[in-house]
């Protein structure tokens, strides 16, 4: 290959024998551990292992261990938030967000344990089995006489990159019998620019198969306004960052006025998240904001009670 330069970049952990560890079985793992430290920590750069396991080492190698059994041992449960229309207060769809139920440490959150999951590869047959239960229940919710309810799902930037992904998407709509159209794939800024040409090909795929695919955290990663021309997409999620301290904070206020406009322009849905007081909603409102999600309306629920809601019209939470 000539004409290209490649940027590599080296994460290392070190780890001393006999301080560390008396066996190679504990030094590979200080080391590995080490190592993560290392990633974490902006990668490029080296950490070394300490005998003393720092608390959040320890942490996490409880929570890597538990993760690795977690799916067998049935301990995740994908939870729901409505999406809602703001001019009818209807639930038009609804988010798939994983919770683990862990048997010591009770519901833990995503943001605890999705950077374990996906260091550690296991975020594919999760995100796998998230795809699957979300389109079950949007499937329910539609036999309850909602045709064009909708169900979003959270793509990993792993599960973005595996070959398999399509394919698996493809299964899970064909196994809940749920149209494509009613399943949308939620993908944030960094994963989609990290390979431009493979997000191209990739979101045309499933474009292709008729998804609809929506740019999760708008406005908060690394991006360029130059793939909202190329890439295939049909929403974007303005960060909850965003919606926080309006309608006060004028700056929040004139960056949301300005997606809505951006989004209606290139004829993309938007949709608001954390939402989560009655001047935030009005608004978003006023300024075109059509789909909602937050605390306003709901928390993230069970699958039950979210069909509970849809039975009894939504109840504001707060
Ligand atoms: P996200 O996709 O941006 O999801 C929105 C997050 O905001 C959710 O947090 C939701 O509970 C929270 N939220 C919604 N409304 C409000 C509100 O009014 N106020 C506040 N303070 N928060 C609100 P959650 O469920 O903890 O998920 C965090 C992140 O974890 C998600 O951010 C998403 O990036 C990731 N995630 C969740 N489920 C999955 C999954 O199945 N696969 C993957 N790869 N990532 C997931
Ligand atoms: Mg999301
Ligand atoms: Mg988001």
């Amino acid at each position: 290959m000539t004409g290209h330069r490649l940027y590599v970049t080296v994460s290392i952990g070190i780890t001393i024998f006999p301080d560390d560890g008396a066996d190679a079985e504990t030094l590979l793992k200080n080391a590995d551990n080490a190592m993560y430290r290392a990633k974490a920590e902006g990668r490029n750069t080296y950490q070394l292992s300490t005998h003393e396991l720092s608390r959040s080492t320890q942490e996490r190698m409880t929570l890597e261990s538990g993760l690795h059994l977690a799916m067998e041992r049935e301990e995740f449960e994908v939870w729901y938030q409505p999406q809602v229309d703001v001019e009818t207060n209807a639930i038009i769809g609804m988010e798939a967000l994983l919770r683990w139920r862990h048997p010591d440490r009770g519901i833990i959150a995503p943001a605890d344990f999705i950077s374990v999951a996906e260091e550690r590869g296991y975020i594919v047959l999760i995100g796998d089995w998230v795809l699957r239960q979300a389109c079950r229940q949007a499937r329910e919710v539609r036999d309850k006489g909602l045709p064009d309810f909708r169900v979003a799902v959270n793509l990993s930037a792993r599960q973005f990159r595996e070959a398999s992904l399509v394919t698996s998407v493809l299964a899970a709509l064909k196994e809940s019998d749920l149209p494509p159209n009613c399943l949308e794939l939620e993908i944030t800024e960094s994963v989609a620019m990290e390979n431009v040409a493979l997000t191209l090909q990739l979101l045309r795929d499933l474009r292709a198969i008729g998804v609809t695919i929506a740019i999760d955290d708008f406005g908060t990663g690394h991006s360029s306004l130059s793939y909202l021309r190329q890439f295939p997409i049909d929403a974007l999620k303005i960060d909850r960052a965003f919606v926080e301290d309006l309608p006060d904070r004028f700056e929040d206020a004139a960056i949301v006025k300005a997606v809505i406009a951006l989004a209606a322009g290139l004829n993309l849905r938007v949709v608001a998240e954390g939402v989560e007081t009655k001047p935030q909603l009005d608004f978003l409102r006023e300024q075109g904001c059509r789909e909602v999600q937050g605390y306003y309306f709901s928390y993230p629920v069970r699958g039950e009670e979210l069909l509970r809601l849809l039975e009894q019209g939504l109840a504001v939470t707060s």
